[in-house]
C-alpha cells in the first residue's frame, strides 16, 4: 500500500523499469510478471512515450514516424530475439505535444532515424502485448547534466493528464565491464548501496536523485550515464507531482552490477505472481560487448 493519497482522476501513471538482460522479452520471471502486471493496471494509455537508455545521442529528439521500426540493438544473442517484433503504431502529434510543453527546450522531429529499440520493446512486449497502443519514443541528450534531464522530466508532466504513459527504461546501476553472467541473482555491495540511496531518494526526495553523482559508489554504479539518466526522468515527474507518490514496482539484482530495481509513479503495487530471476546469458558472450 502507499502511504500516499490516490492520484487525482484522469492522471496516467507513470514508471521507470530496470530491463536487465534482453532475453527478458523470451522470458516469463517475477520481473516480467511485475512488468505485465503493470500493463494490466493502468488505465489504457492513448500513447507511450519511452525515455529508453538506449537511444543516447547528441540532441533531445522524439521519433514522429507513423510506423516505427523494432530495432535489434544488441550482439551475441540468439535468433529468436533478433526476430522479436513491437509493431506498435507511432504517433507524430504527440511528437508535436512533447515540443509545446517542453519549451523552450528544443525537441527534434526524427522521421526516419530510430524507432523503438530494445530498452523499450523488451519490457512493452509484456506490460502491452498487443502492440497496439501508440508508442513514440524521447531520446536522452548525452550533452546534458542530470539537473536537465530532471527539469525535462518534470516538464513532461502535463502530458499524464493527456492520456499519455510516460515510461522510463534503463537500470539505476549499471556496469557492463563489471558484470559476472554466474551471478545471476546476486548485486555486489557497491551496487546494493548505490540501488538503496537512490530508492530512498526516489520514494522521500525524487529531486535528490540528480544529485546522486556525489555517492561514493556513484563512477561505480554509473560508470557511463546512459541507464542511470531515464530514472531522472521519473524523479522529475515524482517532482512535480504533489505527494510524490512513488512506489518500487519490483526489485533485485542480476549479474552482480546491474539493478532490476523498478518504480511506479501515482499506481500503487499491483499484484504480481512470477517465479525465477534473471535470464541465464547466451555461452561466450562477453558482457560489456553485449549492449545490453
Ligand atoms: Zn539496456
Amino acid at each position: 500500500m502507499s502511504p500516499n493519497p490516490d492520484p487525482a482522476p484522469g492522471v496516467m501513471p507513470a514508471a521507470f523499469f530496470g530491463h536487465g538482460n534482453p532475453m527478458n522479452a523470451l522470458e516469463v520471471n517475477r520481473y516480467t510478471a511485475a512488468w505485465r502486471a503493470f500493463g494490466e493496471a493502468v488505465p489504457r494509455p492513448r500513447a507511450i512515450l519511452v525515455v529508453s537508455a538506449h537511444w543516447y545521442i547528441n540532441a533531445t529528439a522524439v521519433t514522429a514516424m507513423p510506423r516505427p521500426r523494432t530495432i535489434h540493438d544488441f550482439y551475441g544473442f540468439p535468433d529468436e530475439l533478433f526476430g522479436v517484433q513491437y509493431p506498435a503504431p507511432g504517433l507524430p502529434e504527440l511528437a508535436e505535444e512533447v515540443g509545446d510543453v517542453v519549451h523552450p527546450t528544443w525537441v527534434g522531429a526524427d522521421v526516419d532515424s530510430w524507432g523503438i529499440d530494445h530498452g523499450t520493446w523488451s519490457v512493452l512486449v509484456h506490460a502491452f502485448p498487443d502492440a497496439a497502443i501508440p508508442v513514440v519514443q524521447l531520446s536522452i541528450n548525452a550533452d546534458k547534466d542530470s539537473g536537465y534531464h530532471l527539469e525535462l522530466g518534470r516538464a513532461l508532466a502535463p502530458l499524464r493528464e493527456r492520456g499519455v504513459l510516460v515510461v522510463a527504461s534503463g537500470n539505476v546501476v549499471h556496469n557492463l565491464g563489471s558484470m559476472d553472467w554466474t551471478l545471476t541473482d546476486d548485486g555486489y555491495d557497491w551496487a546494493q548501496r548505490f540501488d538503496e540511496e537512490a530508492r530512498a531518494r526516489m520514494l522521500t526526495d525524487p529531486g535528490g536523485v540528480a544529485t546522486l553523482d556525489g555517492h561514493r559508489d556513484f563512477r561505480t554504479a554509473v560508470p557511463t550515464p546512459d541507464h542511470f539518466i531515464p530514472a531522472l526522468y521519473l524523479a522529475g515527474l515524482a517532482a512535480a507531482s504533489p505527494g510524490g507518490d512513488v512506489d518500487v514496482l519490483v526489485d533485485g539484482y542480476a549479474y552482480g552490477s546491474l539493478s532490476m530495481t523498478a518504480y511506479t509513479l501515482g499506481l500503487p503495487r499491483p499484484d504480481a505472481t512470477g517465479q525465477g530471476g534473471s535470464p541465464q546469458p547466451p555461452a561466450g558472450l562477453p558482457p560489456d560487448a553485449s549492449n545490453i
